[in-house]
């Protein structure tokens, strides 16, 4: 049965980009139907767009990422990017004129790992509004500043809310299921407590799968990428005691809900 999908990857990152024929057929030999790659900044919201447009069972989100987070993390090496200075409206600008080629805004969100930033906070704000205002859905990274990205979201009208990688507090998990958005249940939940409890009390109706390839990988030695996102299906199947045919199913629902 075809019906998988991966809400979440970063097919554009350079350990990947070059592998990705044999990274995509592996995809649809196990069965996937949409992968979502999402861009970060101007230059990765490009290539997402032009991977979209190669690959049939790939789909575009794209974003606005932390700016500062995102800068560190290419100090650090976690990301292998070039990051340069650009202006958030000129980018929104490019996101509009694409608004047919997208079926997110995606990945946006707050990262205050190095400390509250009011710059993320606007850019957050504008990507929040820019999603209302094309209708489409918006997905949110959230590290150290989970209860801030909750609080800005309820201000939203948009329905359509999908927390990726969620690490915050049960409490908050709570919250988010009570408004009725949804949550990601990563690959990397085959090792972790905190996504087995979201597995595991979120309605399904309101779960998603994905991989966040090429990191978070379900086997140590291995990057991640789409074709492992079976752990998570399998996963959910066994916390929710549920046929996995039926986790698919109701996954696929919830894809049809949201993205199309
Ligand atoms: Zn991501």
């Amino acid at each position: 049965m075809s019906l998988l999908v991966d809400v979440h990857t970063h097919l554009d990152h350079s350990l990947l980009i070059n592998k990705l024929d044999e990274i995509i057929r592996r995809a649809k030999n196990i069965g996937l139907k949409h992968i979502i790659t999402n861009g970060i900044n101007p230059e990765t919201n490009r290539i997402c767009l032009e991977l979209s447009k190669k690959y049939g069972i790939v789909e575009c989100g794209m974003g606005v990422y932390p700016r500062d987070a995102l800068k560190k993390e290419v100090e650090t090496g976690e990301a292998q990017l070039k990051v340069e200075e650009f202006d958030i409206d000129e980018e929104i600008s490019f996101i509009k004129e694409n608004k047919e080629n997208i079926v997110a805004v995606s990945e946006v969100g707050l990262d205050f790992v190095n400390g509250e930033n009011r710059q993320q906070i606007e850019d957050f704000e504008k990507m929040i509004r820019l999603a209302e205002e094309l209708k489409k859905p918006i997905v949110v990274h959230s590290r150290k500043a989970e209860q801030k990205c909750v609080e800005m979201l309820e201000s939203s009208k948009n329905r359509k809310i999908v927390m990726h990688c969620f690490s915050g507090k049960k409490s908050l998990v709570k919250r988010i299921a009570g408004n009725g958005w949804f949550l990601t249940v990563p690959t990397i939940v085959v090792r972790s407590q905190q996504f087995q409890d979201i597995a595991k009390n979120v309605p399904i109706s309101q779960l998603f799968c994905e991989t966040d390839s090429p990191y978070l990988s379900p086997y140590k030695e291995q990057l991640n990428e789409p074709a492992f996102v079976i752990e998570s299906y399998t996963k959910i199947a066994e916390v929710k005691n549920m046929d996995v045919n039926e986790v698919i199913n109701n996954i696929y629902m919830n894809w049809q809900r949201v993205f199309e």
